[in-house]
């Protein structure tokens, strides 16, 4: 088994690391491991998660962007979520959260508002055609 520490390989019954004296853990599922190699897919899951994070912050905006800054702030969450699954959850994960949540809990409330308001003028338009 390798040691999760150093990652070096010991005897599969060894108690501690023959390199670096850390406990060993036993891990029944080969699967669960995440050593270097799961870490550097989390981080780079992260970092595109965190690129649809800020692109559902900068999308944020009155009407149709909205709409673009909730759909990128839910992929940003997903994939947010799949790099912590990955062993990932340093501040580039912690960054594409924020994000993401701001531009699904924004974009939901301004896109709300912008329904308001084309609500609010559509009725407006039809009270003054309603004099003529
Ligand atoms: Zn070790």
């Amino acid at each position: 088994m390798y040691c999760k520490q150093c990652g070096a390989e010991n005897n599969d019954n060894a108690k501690f690391c023959s390199e670096c004296g850390a406990e060993l853990v036993h891990v029944t599922q080969p699967g669960k491991f995440t050593g270097p190699a799961g870490d550097t897919q989390g981080k780079s899951t992260a970092e595109v998660a965190l690129g649809f994070g800020i692109a559902s912050v900068v999308f944020l905006s009155f009407g149709i962007g909205a709409l673009i800054s909730i759909a990128c702030g839910i992929v940003g969450l997903i994939l947010a979520s799949s790099a912590k699954k990955a062993g990932f959850n340093g501040g580039i994960y912690t960054g594409a959260l924020v994000c993401s949540i701001i531009g699904v809990v924004g974009g939901a409330g301004v896109f709300l508002a912008s329904l308001v308001f084309i609500g609010t003028i559509s009725s407006l338009v039809r009270w003054i055609f309603s004099f003529t």
